[in-house]
């Protein structure tokens, strides 16, 4: 947990990661050792998400909040992970189906991986969204072990061996046509569509000339694409209320999206008007005088994104950017061109 005192607001943050497979489904962890690896890599909560499976026992593990969703798995792509919901969901070939049936048991889901490479060099077969027209509740934009998959020639055992000692060098920015669609869904929304960065932790295990290699373990995943919840209070000490307040954060995008591997400071962003200082997965109404509020620890490129659409680049520590125009905002940050962290929309309206 950090906590950062900024204009006499306290916010606490704390550190999360979405989209984990257990021994339920196709990872090999039980949850002790899953929570243990989460607390060693400094996560406050996880949550797990198997494969059409809803077995894990939610709680608090080893100091972690461990909180259970599914990854709703039909046979013809469309993995869809579902969260807040309290029962198994039978998967469809439908994907139009799984949204409405999480939408019905009071949860909210999000397109999993919804544009792995259809080029890849290896065994495994990309998955993707392949019905851009179902519109789920969120976007999961970035995923560790798709982006791995995506880049993996498994001919060719240097790249394995290099993957496998320098595995997050691999690891450079979310798909651009995933972005894209989340921007289009947000502009076709009149609410934000949230977004998440998932890790899809397996901690396979696989053999190569006898040896078996941890692809890869659950602490390696967990130290890179993390999401920070900014909160004006604690997290609870009662499991059910801590759950609610996490995630209330991930629906309504108030997380922040980082990959920790390139730089774990979390950087501020607010949005200031006349009245009032809202961030990401917010609403604030245009004035004469708003402007975005940009705070990072050492020089990073920052790229602000109105409605799709590049509104302003900068190269520096800390920034202020008008605010001219209603439409969705979201920042990017980057160090040498891989990918640091993303925001999700902050929503500019006129009165
Ligand atoms: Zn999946
Ligand atoms: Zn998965």
């Amino acid at each position: 947990m950090y906590k950062t005192c900024d204009k006499n607001v306290n916010t606490y943050q704390y550190l999360g990661a979405i989209h984990i497979h257990t021994k339920h489904s196709d990872g090999s962890g039980d949850i002790n050792s899953i929570s243990k690896a989460a607390r060693k890599a400094g996560l406050d909560w996880i949550i797990i998400t198997d494969h059409n499976v809803f077995d894990t026992e939610e709680g608090i593990y080893n100091d972690v909040f461990v909180i259970k969703g599914e990854e709703i798995t039909p046979s013809n792509d469309n993995h869809y992970l579902a969260l807040g919901i309290n029962e198994f969901i039978e998967p469809s070939n439908d994907a139009k189906i799984n949204v409405d049936n999480v939408r019905k048991r009071g949860g909210f889901g999000f397109a999993a991986h919804p544009n792995e490479s259809r080029t890849r060099k290896n065994k495994w077969k990309p998955i993707v969204w392949n019905n851009k027209s179902v519109i789920p509740d969120g976007v999961e934009i970035w995923n560790w072990f798709s982006s791995w998959g995506d880049n993996l020639n498994d001919r060719n055992i240097f790249k394995l061996a290099y993957s496998y000692f320098f595995k997050n060098k691999i690891i450079s920015n979310p798909s651009p046509k995933t972005l894209n669609w989340w921007d289009e869904l947000n502009q076709k929304s009149s609410k934000i569509v949230p977004a998440i960065g998932g890790v899809d932790a397996h901690a396979l295990k696989v053999y190569r000339y006898i040896l078996p290699l941890t692809v890869f373990p659950y602490k390696t995943c967990f130290k890179t694409i993390t999401n920070v919840i900014p909160l004006d209070k604690p997290l609870s000490n009662n499991f059910d209320i801590a759950k609610k307040q996490i995630l209330t954060a991930i629906k309504n995008g108030n997380n922040l999206i980082i990959n920790r591997k390139i730089c774990s400071d979390i950087p501020q962003i607010d949005i200031v008007n006349a009245n009032t200082i809202k961030s990401f997965g917010e609403t604030i109404a245009l004035t004469d005088f708003t402007y975005l509020d940009i705070k990072v620890h050492r020089t990073a490129d920052i790229k602000v994104i109105l409605n799709g659409k590049e509104y302003a680049t900068n190269r520096m520590k800390r920034c202020r950017i008008p605010i001219t125009k209603e439409g969705k905002y979201r920042v990017e940050f980057s160090y040498s061109g891989r990918g640091y962290a993303y925001t999700n929309p902050i929503q500019v309206i006129e009165e």
